[in-house]
């Protein structure tokens, strides 16, 4: 299933979007609609969340075939904080291992009234397939995709980025590390391309950036001297092994003397320039202690954001859905 099929996927006869599959295709107004939409949603820790009804009565299911601790649960608090139903299931340990294909589960969870899926999965193309073969008033969120697609991540990475140093288009971002294997490079960079990025940097070993023809429109560097000199954004990646044949071939200790994101080469960068990471973290090799914790850190504000850009997400999608559920009732009326 290409990135391509999932743009078209996504959305209903009317051109509104039903599922959230791919960052691909979103005009530059809908991504604003979407972040102005979530900047509302936003509090910050010591203040009460955010709250409303928009999915009262609904029924969000979460179905992760990979672990996740931040898009997971911020997907779950972003739901019951809309007044949905949740379900977590851990598909882990679920019937994908008894032999029950994916289809089965979902049609014995719509049976029980889901109306939002949320899914992750290490192999490209699960969320299109179901989102072909849901029933019309269900809608399929992707929380992440092999290497190719993690759309809400690529949404609050853009918002963090808006809060922070302002309009995209006049900054200059650098993402550092393991692109070839990052989702979350895919889709950031993809949000901050239709946004009209200053400059977008792809910083990384030639062994880990992106296929050739990939992400047309940044640049790629293959020094991290190069790659972060007066750059408003340093996002730093982790190597992401799981998905690497030859994973031993990339020494951690290697890669941070070469790569690794430290108070020293952030000076390279603009003084006031922001340090962000998707997480999870490994500390001591793509990004030291003392940046993740220190003064130009993002991170935290990049969790934060999470909940309010999954909220705005879930209200859009349901109020879409809505929509169409209404024409559709009028039609056969
Ligand atoms: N949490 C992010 C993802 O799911 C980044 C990572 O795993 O490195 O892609």
């Amino acid at each position: 299933m290409s990135i391509e099929s999932g743009a078209e996927l996504q959305r209903d006869q009317a051109g509104r979007l039903r599922h959230l599959l791919t960052l691909e295709g979103l005009t530059r107004d809908e991504l604003q609609h979407l972040l102005d939409l979530a900047q509302f949603y936003v509090r910050v820790p010591g203040e009460l969340p955010a709250r409303d009804q928009s999915l009262w009565g609904r029924t969000v299911a979460n179905l992760f075939f990979e672990p996740s601790t931040r898009t997971r649960v911020s997907f779950e608090l972003a739901a019951k904080r809309l007044g949905a139903d949740v379900v977590n299931l851990d598909m882990q340990s679920s019937s994908r291992v008894k032999g029950e294909t994916v289809l089965d589960t979902i049609y014995t969870l719509q049976a029980m009234l889901v109306d939002v899926f949320v899914m992750r999965d290490a192999e490209p193309g699960l969320p299109a397939y179901v989102s072909a073969h849901v029933a019309p008033h269900v809608s399929v969120l992707n929380a992440g995709e092999a290497h190719l697609s993690h759309p809400t991540q690529g949404l609050l990475d853009v918002l963090t980025i808006r809060q922070r140093k302002g309009e995209v288009r006049n900054l200059s971002v650098a993402i550092v590390g393991d692109i070839r294997h990052s989702r979350v490079a895919r889709s950031t960079s993809r949000a901050l391309l239709t946004l009209g990025v200053g400059e977008l940097r792809l910083v990384s070993p030639a062994s880990l950036a992106p296929e050739p023809g990939e992400l047309e429109g940044a640049r790629r560097h293959h020094s991290l001297a190069e790659g972060v000199a007066g750059a408003d954004v340093v996002m730093a990646l982790r190597i992401q092994r799981e998905r690497m044949a030859d994973a031993d071939t990339v020494d951690p200790e290697t890669f941070y003397r070469e790569w690794g994101v430290t108070a020293e080469n952030l000076r390279g960068a603009r003084p006031d320039a922001i340090v962000m990471h998707p997480g999870p973290m490994n500390r001591g090799v793509e990004i030291t202690s003392e940046v993740a914790d220190g003064a130009q850190s993002a991170i935290r504000q990049q969790v934060t954001n999470g909940v309010a850009v999954r909220m705005a997400v879930l209200a859009t999608i349901v109020r879409n859905v809505q929509e169409r559920n209404v024409e559709a009732g009028r039609r056969a009326g």
